[in-house]
């Protein structure tokens, strides 16, 4: 994508905040609305509508913890760090359940599905260890998790490909994009303006403070927010090779009578997962792992090869989906940091412009609070942590 000299110089019309939050996704959504909530004055602008990045096309699963499982965390980063992260998303979940999801029917509007929680199950004896090693650990520090046994996971799915699992039973499934439009609605309700349709081409900033430019408006504003994950790097090329995007793939199944999965699955480290919606449809991605150079990039298309892949992991796991109607296939773009945790910095000379980026596959388990942070730091400076950009497990892998 680019842009003119005439669309850079941006729209006749100037709107003037205190913030300007760019990126619709949940982590945007929830900087406005903590930025909201707080009092500020608040435009958040996006290219197309909200959700219409990754936060529409998610699996929506709110996991604890990383893409990596526990014990590959402590091994890489150590014990404090693993338990500090681990922690960081329980609170994140326990922010969105107190503050967006409720329960009852405000719970059921968002399609959110807890019944037996989350699992995370092995396909290898290898993944089961790991799955061992972990369980032990996630127990010892205080993240109540559950062993379920190969005859268990034989008895719920009808096959043995999956070889054993550690069940997280506060975990849950939801609707993200309606999550995501949700947030952005409990914004506009503190005064937020929504500003969709409006693609951001140009950042700047000055003593005065920072201005944007779209094709159609200029803003300007005290403070600038880049919530814009994969896509950050398009915009700010201080963030290439910081946040590298990579594509996910999903699938959903025609309305299926029977329960087929009673958890939320995340299976093959990771790189597999689905559940089942109240409804019946069976929600199902991955296979990426398969083919990792392809799947780099943008390109928000789906393929016969890993669509089959999906589709062919999925019936060997529940023989009972063979047979059954695929009705949806899609693709999201994910942004990867290059230690596996998200991240919150500001621009290089620019101190009145900042970043929140680098979920790597699990923005639903960091942005809500992510955003929170990178709101008191903005407004009270106050530390970020890990979160930090400076963090040097990141400087390690730059
Ligand atoms: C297939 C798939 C499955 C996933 N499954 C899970 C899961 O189960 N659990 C989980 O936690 N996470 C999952 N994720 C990851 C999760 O969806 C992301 O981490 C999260 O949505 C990132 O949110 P975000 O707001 O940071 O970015 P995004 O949702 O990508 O939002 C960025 C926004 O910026 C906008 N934008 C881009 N450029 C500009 C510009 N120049 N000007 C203005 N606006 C712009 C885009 O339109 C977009 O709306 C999955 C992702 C995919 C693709």
């Amino acid at each position: 994508m680019t842009a003119s000299l005439w669309q850079a110089r941006g729209g006749r019309e100037t709107h003037r905040f205190d913030f300007l939050v760019v990126g619709a996704g949940i982590s945007g959504a929830s900087a406005a609305y903590w930025l909201a909530e707080r009092g500020e004055r608040v435009a958040l602008l996006d290219a197309g509508g909200v959700a219409s990045g990754a936060s529409g096309k998610s699996a929506g699963m709110l996991l604890l913890g990383t893409a990596d499982p526990y014990s590959r965390v402590v091994e890489l980063y150590g014990r404090e760090r693993a338990r500090e992260v681990w922690a960081f998303t329980r609170e994140n979940r326990a922010l969105l359940l107190e503050r967006v999801i409720g329960d009852g029917a405000r719970d059921a509007a968002l399609g959110v599905v807890r019944r037996a929680g989350t699992m995370s199950a092995a396909v290898s004896e290898h993944e089961l260890a790991e799955a061992e090693r972990s369980l032990a650990w996630l127990n010892e520090d205080g993240f109540a998790h559950e062993r379920v046994d190969a005859e268990e996971l034989r008895r719920a799915y009808g096959s043995d490909a999956l070889l054993g699992g550690v069940r997280d039973p506060a975990g849950m499934t939801v609707d993200p994009a309606r999550l995501t439009r949700r947030v952005v609605a409990m914004a506009r309700e503190r005064g937020a303006t929504l500003y969709e349709g409006h693609r951001v081409i140009a950042t700047r900033e000055d003593e005065g403070g920072v201005e944007v430019s779209t094709p159609s408006a200029t803003f300007r504003g005290e403070m600038l927010l880049l919530c814009l994950n994969a896509y950050a790097p398009l915009l700010e090329p201080h963030l290439e090779g910081r946040v590298v995007a990579a594509r996910g793939q999903m699938l959903a199944t025609e309305p299926i009578g029977e329960r087929v999965t009673p958890w939320g699955v995340y299976a093959d480290f990771g790189y597999e997962y689905f559940w089942q919606l109240e409804s019946g449809e069976v929600v199902a991605g991955g296979w990426r792992q398969h083919h990792a150079d392809a799947e780099k990039g943008y390109l928000e298309e789906t393929t016969p090869t890993i669509q089959d892949g999906v589709w062919g992991f999925m019936t060997r796991v529940i023989p009972a989906l063979r047979g059954r109607r695929v009705t949806h296939r899609w693709a999201g773009v994910m942004g990867f940091s290059g230690d596996g945790l998200p991240f919150v910095g500001e621009l290089p000379g620019r101190p009145r412009s900042r970043f929140l980026a680098g979920h790597t596959g699990h923005g639903f388990g960091f942005a809500f609070l992510a955003a929170k942070r990178l709101v008191d730091m903005s407004l009270d400076g106050a530390p970020v942590g890990w979160l930090s950009a400076r963090r040097a497990s990141l400087a390690a892998v730059r």
